[in-house]
């Protein structure tokens, strides 16, 4: 297909898509809903309320908590304390038991602090199991059970002037107090479900897949075969990065399986391979910083002299690189239209081979034409998978392809969609979550700074300096990516970084007697409106098809742009910034006291 018609069906197959609601078709799981929701995996442990204080208090026990956990303690910071809804550390990864779940960043970047718990991936990439095993393990190897509050609610932080401390309460019946709070709650931390009319009358077994459960299915997350499935009429909703991964596997086991298509995925090749312990120890002290770097590097379009990851990440990245580098050397100079050009060449040939992998798999021609993605490939999150599109070879495995719409409606028996009923036992809401800081969405607990509540403060968009730092806000940290390096195809090294930061700026305030810490509203004027001004990028892209890194389709305003816009000149360059900065020991923006 030339370049005009390809735009031409791009835009056809968007169009179809825009819902004037946006991302406010989605239904958060409160009344009805919130049953779906508990703990099933853990039963609260009995304890007596606390009412003491802690050096730092850290909201969420995922890789962001447990990173900056860690980070602390390397830096001698003892009294820390962990807060978290979960029954145990792991964050998505606690909840996301559902089968085949894995993560598809490689895991020698992927895991955390592999070096400092002596740990080794099993393979290239992991099983959900394994990276909620290894979060178990930083916890262990920093000691961040010890003190840590789990199964517990937050009901509210409130900064306390008099005493320079911010007051915990919870629903636990604890209420004390933190010299320094660390906010990680992750940027997918609450499930959303699909806004389709009647879903609440469905009267068959239905679940999210971040609380999947094998009481019903049987099997387990190891992998076990779903047996009581067997005679089951199963319907799945959703075709994002947790939906791909889960139909396999319900493909196997269920007696038939529907999987109600709205758009579907671009599915590259994973290729996943074990790693060999031998090859592992010989690599040098230090090796998870070079590869961390080098992954980022590449993934962002920079050079490095080897691709120590190279998978499908940096694959897309080094295709639009080289293809730049080709056009300037032709032509004599740089300018912007020959990075636009590189990347729609670049995007046209990937897609390209995405389809044609779909023919090469899908033995019905019907079906694989269904399959096939028709936008770019960074519009929606890129998928990698050997095993998704074989499924459909499976005389038991029906795609429900909706054109784009959706499922028209649900009642007590199954599904609709054109007209036809799908009568179902189960139904498995693979819909996704709400994306980004839950206090910039206004949907967290109340956090009071000096004067305001912090979705006050953030009420026309995220504010920060570095996107840590809250004016306002004494002693308090945000771990996350927005106004950051905002880099999403490897979460846990924003993570890393900011946890340095932190720990780097609490062991000076220590070190130097400060109680308090903020900052300086100058400095944090100057980074909104770098970021601000930043140039909107790909992810603010009206051109795609709807999905949660382009706001659903919907022209991002201010607050949209900035509760995820990142640090205008990438990732390795925020980085690159901040180890300066910490390395400089003046914290430049910020007024200990
Ligand atoms: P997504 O938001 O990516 O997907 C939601 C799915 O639900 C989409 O396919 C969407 O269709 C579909 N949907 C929503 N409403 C309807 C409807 N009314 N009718 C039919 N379909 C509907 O959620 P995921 O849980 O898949 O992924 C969330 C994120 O989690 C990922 O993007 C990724 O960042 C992370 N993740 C990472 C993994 C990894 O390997 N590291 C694995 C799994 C998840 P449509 O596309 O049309 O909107």
């Amino acid at each position: 297909m030339n370049r005009e018609d390809l735009q031409a069906k791009y835009r056809a197959e968007r169009d179809k898509r825009i819902r004037p609601e946006g991302a406010e078709q989605y239904i958060k799981p409160t009344g009805k809903f919130a049953a779906m929701f508990a703990d099933s995996y853990a039963e609260p442990e009995p304890r007596d309320p606390v009412a003491d204080d802690v050096e730092v208090a850290i909201v969420g026990a995922g890789f962001s908590g447990l990173v900056t956990g860690a980070r602390l303690k390397q830096a001698g910071v003892d009294s820390v304390r962990l807060i978290d809804r979960a029954g145990d550390v792991g964050g998505v990864w606690y909840w996301n038991r559902y089968p085949g779940a894995m993560c598809d960043t490689a895991a020698m970047v992927y895991l955390p602090l592999l070096e400092e718990t002596g740990s080794m991936p099993s393979a290239k990439y992991v099983p959900g199991y394994e990276i909620f095993a290894h979060a178990q393990k930083i916890a262990t190897t920093f000691s961040l059970y010890d003190n840590a509050l789990l199964s517990t609610n937050i009901t509210s932080i409130t900064w306390e002037e008099e005493i320079q401390r911010w007051r915990f309460v919870t629903d636990r019946g604890d209420n004390f107090t933190a010299k320094f709070i660390a906010l990680g709650t992750g940027p997918i931390a609450k499930p959303h479900l699909p806004g389709i009319p009647g879903l609440e009358a469905f009267e068959g077994e239905m679940f999210h897949t971040s609380r999947w459960n094998y009481g019903y299915t049987g099997g387990d997350r190891y992998g076990a075969p779903m047996t009581n499935l067997g005679d089951k009429k199963v319907g799945i909703i959703g075709t994002g990065a947790t939906g791909i991964q889960c139909v396999p596997h319900l493909s196997r086991s269920s007696g038939e399986l529907f999987v109600f298509q709205r758009t579907p995925s671009s599915i590259d090749v994973r290729n996943n391979h074990p790693i060999e312990p031998e090859w592992f120890k010989t690599l040098k002290s230090g090796w998870q910083y070079e590869w961390l770097m080098n992954f980022t590097t590449l993934q962002t379009g920079g050079f490095t002299d080897e691709d120590l990851v190279k998978d499908g990440w940096t694959d897309i990245s080094k295709r639009i690189r080289d293809r730049v580098v080709a056009l300037v050397t032709e032509r004599g100079e740089y300018t912007p239209a020959i990075q636009q050009e590189a990347y729609e060449a670049s995007d046209d040939e990937k897609m390209e081979e995405i389809r044609a992998r779909v023919d090469a798999i899908v033995q019905d021609h019907e079906t694989a034409e269904h399959l096939k993605p028709w936008y770019r490939q960074l519009c929606k999150r890129p998928c990698f998978h050997d095993e998704y599109l074989a499924s459909y070879n499976n005389p038991t495995t029906h795609l429900i392809d909706t054109d784009g719409q959706g499922v028209e409606r649900i009642d007590a028996t199954g599904a609709w969609v054109n007209g036809v009923h799908y009568e179902l036992d189960c139904l498995v809401l693979a819909s996704g979550f709400e994306v980004g800081n839950e206090h910039a969405r206004d949907s967290g607990f109340p956090i009071k700074g000096r004067n305001q509540l912090l979705t006050e403060r953030w009420a026309d968009g995220m504010e920060t300096l570095h996107g840590l730092h809250v004016h306002g806000f004494p002693n308090m940290f945000v771990i996350g990516i927005a106004q950051a390096a905002n880099l999403v195809s490897n979460i846990p090294h924003n993570f890393l970084e900011a946890g340095a930061t932190i720990a780097s700026v609490i062991r000076h305030a220590i070190d130097t007697g400060a109680t308090v810490v903020e900052a300086e509203p100058d400095a944090q004027a100057e980074w909104v409106r770098r970021i601000e001004t930043a140039g909107r990028s790909f992810f603010g892209n009206t051109e795609c098809t709807p999905g949660y890194y382009n706001n659903e389709g919907k022209p991002m305003g201010r607050r949209e742009h900035m509760n995820s816009a990142g640090y205008p000149d990438g990732a390795v360059a925020y980085f690159n910034l901040m180890t300066q900065w910490r390395e400089s020991g003046t914290f430049e923006g910020l007024r200990f006291s």
